[in-house]
């Protein structure tokens, strides 16, 4: 995993490893705190309960999605379909207004870099000079009075951190999937522990090596941005207008100077090159490999910020978020993501209102429709087939309506556990000569946890 410094990687088709130079500025202070509140949600989130039951988990081995104290089940995948959907086209409309703002600001790929991977790299190898310098360097040999101890030590501690940081992520990713009380009190099981270790394997091979490379080679939503996006969405761009010429900076000179011309502003510092995680210089045009993460913006800026207070003439730096040509947020593609989107939602809050955290069916029981018990009553059987979708056991109770005063029903309450079906009978009576009608409707009321189901059947007489 040690990495070729540009020099020994020049061949073509063979990876050349980025040393990205640390940059501050506006847009890297709103990714700081993104990426923090984002960070925030992915460990607390699994913490939190809603009427009973967690705030959002995906119980994988239950089939069971919890979402803000609604309990999702196998029964229930027209309502998953649609989530999936507008979360889909939500992403969709983001992409094409906003561009990569995902990928640059919201991606745990580069949350974690940004705020872990990087400045733990920093902190324990130096500026980039002195990376690209130590990775030049033979093991054997010493750089700046520093031996090879040095260097073992530096790579040991940033792999050690490392793989605490990927750990501790997976971690906190599978408390969605199996609760953050079970996985971090040491109560999950062996195969969930089994995937966090993969988890935490792949995310360290990504943070030591694979890197940028995920983005380029792996991720489906970096493939497909070509078909969201259109010139009207916004991108990182270079004004080469105003850059173009480039002017060469003096290598022993300070590389920023006073007295820019409007005409061919770029001072060719590659400020905005270096400081990429990407490797790109945004100055050769839009490149798929851009993530938007303005890190080249911020870089730019402060380079203009210091040519601004020596010539107050500087104009706006070269480098910013822009569309390539005008924008509206009406367009062809938005409105029709953005009905589409509407659509989704209004579809799913209907059904969303209908939902019940108990599945029943009623059917009449096989072979009868009704009876004439010994005592002159009129009885119907059904069998009810009761679900509970809740992570907890529940007590049902079944109550009818729409009946005659006096009617009798039959139906002991059930205690059902999480997850489980029961099928039960269900008598129904009414007295001699209480309706002259043939079949009169009836209404059984299956109620139990938080919730309550209505069922409409008919009863069925002699219609004597
Ligand atoms: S070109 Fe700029 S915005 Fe694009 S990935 Fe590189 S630093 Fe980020
Ligand atoms: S940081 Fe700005 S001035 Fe420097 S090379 Fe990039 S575009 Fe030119």
């Amino acid at each position: 995993m040690t990495p070729q410094p540009p020099e020994q990687s020049a061949e073509r088709g063979q990876r050349r490893w980025i040393y990205a130079l640390d940059v501050k500025g506006t847009y890297q202070q709103i990714h700081r705190w993104t990426g923090r509140a984002l960070q925030v949600i992915l460990v607390v989130v699994p913490w939190i309960t809603v009427a009973g039951r967690p705030a959002v988990r995906i119980d994988l081995p239950a089939r069971r999605l919890y979402a803000m104290g609604g309990v999702f089940t196998a029964q229930d995948t027209i309502l998953l379909v649609l989530m999936g959907l507008a979360a889909a086209f939500t992403l969709f409309l983001f992409t094409a207004l906003y561009g990569r703002l995902w990928c640059g600001y919201a991606c745990p790929q580069t949350v974690f870099l940004e705020e872990w991977i990087r400045p733990i790299e920093s902190w324990l190898e130096g500026s980039r000079s002195l990376r690209m310098a130590r990775d030049r360097l033979p093991w054997s040999r010493s750089i700046g009075g520093a031996r090879l101890w040095d260097k073992v030590w530096r790579r040991g501690a940033k792999w050690t951190a490392f793989a605490l940081v990927a750990a501790t992520v997976a971690m906190a990713f599978m408390t969605w999937f199996v609760g953050a009380r079970v996985i971090w009190g040491g109560q999950a099981s062996p195969v969930s522990y089994g995937l966090t270790g993969v988890l935490a394997l792949g995310m360290f091979v990504d943070f030591t090596w694979f890197r940028e490379q995920f983005c380029n080679y792996l991720c489906p939503y970096a493939r497909f941005q070509g078909a969201l996006t259109d010139t009207e969405s916004l991108v990182v761009a270079y004004d080469d207008l105003r850059g173009e010429p480039r002017r060469a900076v003096p290598a022993k000179n300070p590389p920023i100077q006073a007295s820019v011309p409007q005409t061919g502003a770029c001072i060719d510092c590659k400020k905005c090159v270096a400081v990429c995680p990407q490797g790109i210089d945004i100055r050769g045009g839009f490149q798929l490999e851009c993530i938007s993460c303005a890190r080249c913006v911020d870089a730019c800026e402060d380079v203009f910020a210091k040519l601004r207070e020596k010539d107050p003439n500087v104009g706006p730096a070269l480098v910013g978020y822009t569309a390539l040509q005008p924008a509206s947020v009406f367009r062809p593609r938005t409105l029709a993501y953005g009905v589409l989107l509407a659509v989704i939602l209004g579809s799913f809050g209907m059904l969303l209102a209908e939902h019940h955290h108990i599945a029943a069916n009623l059917d009449r029981a096989p072979g009868m429709l009704y009876v004439i018990d010994p005592d002159g009553w009129t009885r119907n059987t059904y069998l009810l087939q009761l679900t509970n979708n809740e992570h907890v056991p529940n007590r049902y109770e079944v109550t009818m309506s729409e009946m005659p005063s006096s009617a009798e029903i039959t139906a002991p309450a059930v205690v059902v556990e999480p997850g489980k079906t029961v099928v039960m009978p269900v008598i129904v009576r009414i007295p001699p000569h209480t309706s002259g009608a043939r079949t009169l409707p009836l209404m059984l009321t299956v109620a139990g946890g938080d919730d309550a189901i209505t069922l409409a059947t008919t009863f069925k007489t002699s219609g004597g």
